[in-house]
């Protein structure tokens, strides 16, 4: 079998079956393709930046530079005019001493960029030197070698010009530099004032403090300041060199950008993105996996559907599952198109349910409202049913309701309807057969009391001739007492009035009628019984006895019914008594509260009981052991009784007997 093609629900599990995974599937990689284009783009952002800042440092370097240049270049040529002319002036002092320690003293105290200044004689018995605090080790110790020394004097010597001296360096490897201006009087070379520089220092000496921040500065020979300039920009590092003019020296202003904050920022930059990429593809992998559970949960969903449609599919009855608030159907299997279809039918998509409801003669959407299938927290409760006559199909069907989560998620009602026109119908024959019997069985019971009815009337007709009689006789022979005539007739229309009393019952009885049931009490039925089974228990020597309880609550019933189910058992109580000892022949008729809700009525003889071959067929109809009996008054007791949701059975006495019982529930 095939299911209807018409809901929603069924369409959207397909849909997960078929599409939904590959849907899934891109859903992780769109993410993922972003990301990497967040990337991409963010390192581009990052290499311009970085190019750009390069740029503008590379500038800003070149700019610097060249301050820093002028700013060294000044310093030094302002102490190469210092020393030019202190040699100039030396030559022609007689205090000459004196006076390069004076001025020499006063120079250096100035420029801390200077580590001494110092007088050489050319024959080098002369050495006067400035600042005279420090030691002469100390200042020897940073001046250059001998001949080097000899070298600059014969230079300066034929050139008559100041020059500097090679770098050269210390024991510690520290690099100096000296600037020698020649001391000549009357073409003699007297010897050169030289100043001595710490090479090593005098970048930071000379150079101003702003740029000592950003750079690291340094002087030194040309072709080492051309190799480091060269490491430097393998490394990276924006390094800048440029040449000094200085005379008879070729030596170079390297300066190279120190890291700072704002090199930094792209760094950062490029460290936040990383860790942002690696939250996003740690996100998408949970992601992945979260969307993983989900599909196989779906999946779960699909074989559960999948089983719930075969067994649907399956049954017998029709199913059908409507969402609880929209009366939109979800599912209807294929007996239901079976059991409810017309061409007016509308099974498409998204149908309201009342297109399959509406054949009902109750709306089951008003039966089972939302209140009997769930409560006020939301939850389920228990299936509820009920029957319902289907105009359109002419058939009987018990709707079952039950509310379910449906596999998206919504709340809905789902129904069973099982087809119980055959089960009504015999029902009814039931029925049917019932009360024919209940009246063959009546039309039986009066036969039989016919003869004793006559009996019953024939006695107080009887009584009113003889009391006429006696009253007659009385008035004929003149001595009579008023009085007494009186009271005669008085006692033969009592005997009249019980006449007409039993024809007036056995009319009541015969009627034929629908079962009414009306609130009544037991021990009246009781009574009632009594007195018309009065005559015939006096004929067999019966003794009859009520037990009533006085308290009882009414009973609702169809008193003529109960009426006739205790006359059908006190007159089978009689008959069993029928040949049994004349002194133990009594029949106590009693009732009793069983229970708060339930009256119970017992009927007892003294009979010769019932055997265990008689037992099993009691109830049967047509079971006699009576030979002009017709065996169907305990059945019909039994059908009556438990139309009134009562139960008959019967024990045997202690003694002899048995003892009828059958219970009836009291009226709410
Ligand atoms: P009927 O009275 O026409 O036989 P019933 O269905 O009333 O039909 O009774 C069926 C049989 O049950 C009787 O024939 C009798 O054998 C037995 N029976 C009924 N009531 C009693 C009783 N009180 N004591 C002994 N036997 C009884």
């Amino acid at each position: 079998m095939k299911s209807m093609d018409i809901f929603s629900a069924q369409k959207r599990i397909a849909k997960i079956g078929a599409t939904g995974f590959a849907a899934r599937w891109r859903a992780p990689i769109a993410p993922a393709l972003a990301l990497l284009a967040i990337l991409a783009v963010t390192v581009t952002i990052l290499l311009v930046l970085f190019r750009h800042e390069n740029a503008l440092q590379r500038n800003q370097l070149m700019r610097d530079m060249q301050s820093i240049e002028v700013s060294v270049t000044r310093e030094l040529l302002a102490d190469q005019q210092f020393v030019d002319r202190l040699a100039f002036e030396l030559a022609e002092r007689r205090d000459a001493n004196a006076y390069f320690v004076l001025q020499a003293e006063e120079y250096v105290r100035q420029r801390p960029a200077i580590a001494n200044i110092s007088w050489n004689s050319v024959s080098s018995d002369t050495h006067l030197y400035a600042p005279q605090s420090r030691a002469r080790a100390d200042i020897l110790s940073e001046r250059p070698a001998m001949e080097e020394l000899e070298r600059i004097m014969r230079l300066t010597e034929a050139t008559e010009r100041g020059t500097y001296t090679n770098v050269y360096r210390d024991y510690q490897q520290h690099s100096y530099l000296e600037y020698h201006s020649p001391v000549a009087h009357n073409q003699t070379q007297l010897g050169t004032i030289s100043v001595t520089y710490p090479l090593h220092r005098l970048a930071e000496l000379l150079v101003p403090a702003n740029f000592t921040n950003r750079y690291s500065v340094a002087i030194m020979e040309s072709d080492i300041a051309t190799k480091r300039e060269q490491a430097e920009t393998i490394n990276d590092n924006l390094s800048q060199s440029v040449a000094l003019t200085l005379p008879w020296r070729d030596v170079r202003l390297v300066a190279t950008l120190l890291k700072t904050e704002s090199s930094l920022t792209p760094r950062i930059l490029a460290a936040l993105t990383l860790a942002m990429a690696a939250f996003i593809t740690w996100s998408l992998l949970a992601l992945r996996k979260h969307v993983k559970r989900r599909d196989e949960a779906d999946l779960a969903l699909v074989a559960s559907h999948e089983r719930f449609e075969t067994v649907t599919e399956a049954l017998d009855a029709a199913v059908y599952v409507a969402d609880l608030k929209s009366n939109e159907v979800l599912f209807a299997n294929e007996t239901c198109r079976q059991f409810f279809s017309n061409a007016s039918l509308n099974l498409e998509a998204g149908a309201d349910v009342s297109a399959i409801e509406s054949g009902f003669d109750a709306a089951p959407s008003r039966i089972f409202a939302a209140s009997t299938l769930i409560d006020a927290d939301g939850k389920h409760l228990g299936v509820q049913k009920d029957e319902f006559f289907h105009r359109t199909s002419n058939r009987w069907y018990l709707l079952r309701a039950k509310c379910i989560q449906w596999v998206d998620g919504r709340v809905a009602r789902m129904h069973m309807a099982s087809d119980i026109t055959d089960r009504k119908q015999t029902d009814e024959l039931n029925r049917q057969q019932q009360e024919k019997l209940l009246l063959t069985s009546r039309l039986l019971t009066v036969g039989e009391m016919a003869s004793t009815l006559a009996h019953e009337i024939n006695q107080p007709l009887s009584a009113i001739a003889s009391y006429n009689q006696g009253c007659v006789r009385r008035l004929r022979s003149g001595a009579w007492d008023a009085e007494e005539i009186a009271s005669t007739l008085e006692k033969a229309s009592a005997q009249a009035e019980r006449a007409g009393q039993v024809i007036q019952r056995v009319r009541e009885f015969l009627r034929n009628r629908e079962p009414t049931r009306t609130a009544h009490n037991v021990n009246d039925v009781m009574s009632g019984v009594a007195k018309l089974v009065e005559l015939e228990a006096e004929q067999a020597q019966v003794e009859l006895k009520l037990k009533l309880h006085a308290d009882l609550r009414p009973v609702l019933m169809d008193r003529i019914m109960v009426e006739q189910v205790v006359l059908n058992l006190v007159k089978n109580a009689i008959e069993a008594m029928k040949n049994t000892n004349l002194l133990s022949r009594s029949l106590t008729m009693t009732t009793l509260p069983s229970g708060d809700d339930v009256v119970e009525v017992s009927i007892t003889d003294q009979g010769h009981g019932i055997t265990a071959e008689s037992e099993a067929e009691l109830f049967k109809p047509f079971f006699t052991t009576k030979p002009e009996g017709m065996g169907i008054g305990l059945n019909i007791c039994r059908s009556i009784v438990e139309l009134h949701e009562g139960r008959l059975w019967f024990s045997r006495n202690a003694g002899a007997g048995s003892t009828f019982r059958f219970t009836l529930p009291v009226a709410a």
